[in-house]
């Protein structure tokens, strides 16, 4: 059974001032609680870890972080992606989600890297607490793009599908 699909709308980040606005808000408001958290802690005090190791572990989140969305949207469609390499590094796809599936897409990286960094502090030894703290205020702070598109879905009935090539997102309605 093949659905009728009708283009109804686009979301557009980039031309947005109110998206600036809420990725620049995002970013301060996380990097605020991770200062807090910090100094409440004295994390910096029991670091032995060396600065190049937080600039390895960023870059690796960064990755990590893309790849999740690309596992997702591979699970959900089998169409072709496209990377854009612009900052922020975003990744797109020619295919068709409905509204779950955008979801999911959308926040995966920031819940499941999330757990991950959480597990590590709590498993490890202290000396790495500031290190895994840093990479979660960077997941949070970094992800105000894929909160912006979990927002603006999120209005949207169940028989909604996206399509969000890294630019805008089209958006279509089962007939
Ligand atoms: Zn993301």
């Amino acid at each position: 059974m093949s659905k009728i699909l009708k283009r109804i709308g686009t979301i557009n980040y980039k031309n947005g001032k109110y998206a600036n606005i809420f990725m620049i808000g995002n970013f301060i408001f996380f990097v605020l609680i991770g200062i807090i958290v910090i100094s409440l802690n004295n994390l910096k005090e029991s670091n032995t870890i060396k600065g190049q190791w937080f600039l390895l572990g960023c870059i690796c989140y960064i990755i990590l972080h893309e790849t999740t969305h690309l596992i997702f949207m591979k699970l959900f469609s089998k169409e072709k992606i496209n990377i854009s390499i612009k900052f922020p590094i975003s990744v797109g796809s020619s295919a068709k989600f409905n509204k779950m599936q955008f979801t999911i897409i959308a926040l995966a990286p920031v819940v499941i890297l999330g757990c991950i960094l959480v597990l590590l502090i709590i498993f490890t030894p202290k000396n790495y607490t500031f290190l895994w703290t840093i990479l979660l205020i960077l997941n949070f702070a970094g992800s105000g793009g894929d909160f912006m598109q979990f927002f603006k879905v999120r209005k949207y009935p169940r028989n909604t599908y996206f399509q969000d090539n890294s630019d805008e997102t089209a958006i279509y309605q089962e007939q």
